[in-house]
């Protein structure tokens, strides 16, 4: 007789994701496949190319674009050493590695403008919340070469677009704002700094530092008492010079002659160093007042390139938040294609009958007809169970009769009828059944134009 043993088994809890990350799951997938289809569509249509750059870069990529006082490099970053003692983080955001891509493959020796597009995840170490995490995606569009406000309105016009097409464009208003030139900014700050000295006890704690650091983030604070005093802050239009305001009406004239509607928020300021004149937004209605209202934005950066070490380039660039789309197109039952369900179910009853199910298997999927089958050894009620579980349209019958005989048995599963068709005929049925226009198939050749 065994033993018994003293050792207690403690149950282990199963393992989960770390705070603020997430699975996307098979449904979940399905809005992914149809966002990023429709973002390629709308991109090839308007000149863009495809980049993907690593998720992670040298730490001093972003810290040198983003700002070390921006939000995002001083809290946000997952930056980690490797085995030699090199800093690097995880990219919290796109236009930064495009840029330091841009540059080290000499990017600036093809046709200006170069358009580029990317649809990636990014990393930030966010208080996680509803539409807040710490692993996202992000599309964006940049153009790299071109100063025109005419491309500023046209990136807009792109991101708008792609909303309508994801059903989204009803919820979301666009805000614009500018916010000059660096060198204009310079006098505003400063008059921004003198306005908040002496109420730093009404303001939060991030904002008290922000007011060393980066003072401009003070206007756009969702705090109660913060949102108080930059409704009364010098407005910073005030400040700006000649050609950034001259830059904005002209934004504001080619938005209008599109018939893009837009509001002026003096607020919008965006948590990145790098913009410069254009900055917008596209937040929902409803969330006029809370803080992950943001379905995306972006703006100017002009000067970003020659501080990445590049020739003095101008460039405008946005990026949209792909879980709060995914959320909205939810909460607006959009409906998305599913591409995944089954055609066919194939049951066999016995060993011959289940070796001839693999060729025809095969040779179903191969004709564009999304198949599952030869499970296991349950009766042929049994397997009709599971078919009816997948929601198949149609289920192959073949037992030792249907083997004898070099035939096979089509089931309609809805009406509950069958037929008896030759084993070589059971392709060209089924096909026919489905329909050309619903076979899931492509040849190389259809992959070129697909
Ligand atoms: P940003 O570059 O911060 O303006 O981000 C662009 C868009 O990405 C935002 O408008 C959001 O839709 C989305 N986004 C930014 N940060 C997060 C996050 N932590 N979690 C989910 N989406 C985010």
């Amino acid at each position: 007789m065994a033993e018994e043993s003293d050792e207690i088994i403690v149950q282990k809890p199963p393992f989960q994701t770390p705070k603020g990350v997430h699975d996307i799951l098979p449904v979940d997938h399905e809005y992914h496949t149809y966002i990023k289809k429709v973002v390629r569509h709308r991109a090839r249509q308007a000149g863009f190319r495809r980049v993907s750059t690593p998720i992670f870069e040298f730490t001093e990529v972003f810290k040198r674009s983003i700002g070390d006082t921006s939000d995002i490099v001083s809290k946000e970053m997952y930056t980690f050493q490797d085995r030699k003692g090199r800093s690097l983080t995880l990219k919290p955001e796109g236009t930064a590695g495009v840029v330091r891509s841009y540059i080290q493959n000499n990017m600036n020796q093809l046709p200006q403008p170069l358009m580029l597009y990317y649809y990636e995840p990014h990393f930030r170490y966010d208080r996680p919340q509803k539409g807040r995490y710490r692993q996202f995606w992000q599309f964006g569009f940049e153009i790299i070469g071109e100063s025109d406000a005419a491309l500023d309105a046209q990136i807009i016009q792109l991101a708008y677009k792609i909303y309508q097409d994801l059903g989204v464009d009803k919820v979301l208003k666009l805000q614009i704002n500018t916010i000059g030139t660096a060198e204009a900014r310079k006098k505003y700050v400063g008059v921004l700094q003198d306005y908040y000295t002496g109420k730093e006890r009404s303001l939060c704690e991030d904002c008290r530092y922000r007011l060393k650091t980066n003072p401009m983030r003070l206007l756009d604070c969702k705090q109660e008492d913060c949102k108080i005093l930059a409704q009364l802050a010098p407005i910073m239009k005030d400040y700006l010079d000649k050609e950034s305001l001259d830059f904005h009406e002209e934004l504001r004239g080619y938005l209008d002659e599109m018939g893009l509607k837009y509001e002026e928020n003096p607020k919008l300021v965006r948590g990145l160093d790098y913009y410069a004149k254009t900055v917008f937004e596209f937040v929902e209605i409803e969330k006029d007042q809370v803080a992950q209202n943001a379905l995306g934005g972006g703006g100017r950066y002009d000067g970003l390139i020659e501080l990445m070490g590049g020739q003095p380039t101008p460039a405008v660039g946005m990026a949209a938040g792909i879980e709060r789309i995914i959320a909205s197109m939810k909460r607006e039952k959009v409906r998305v294609p599913s591409k995944d369900d089954l055609h066919v179910f194939v049951a066999q009853l016995g060993n011959e009958a289940k070796r001839k199910c693999l060729p025809l298997i095969e040779k179903l999927r191969n004709a564009g007809l999304k198949t599952m089958g030869a499970l296991g050894k349950g009766s042929i009620n049994v397997q009709l169970k599971i078919a009816d579980k997948f929601k198949v349209p149609y289920t192959v019958l073949i037992g030792l009769t249907e083997v004898r005989e070099g035939n096979a048995i089509i089931r309609n599963m809805e009406k509950g009828v069958q037929e008896t068709v030759k084993m070589e005929k059971v392709v060209s049925r089924l096909v026919k059944l489905i329909g050309e226009k619903n076979l899931d198939r492509y040849t190389p050749g259809e992959l070129l134009y697909s």
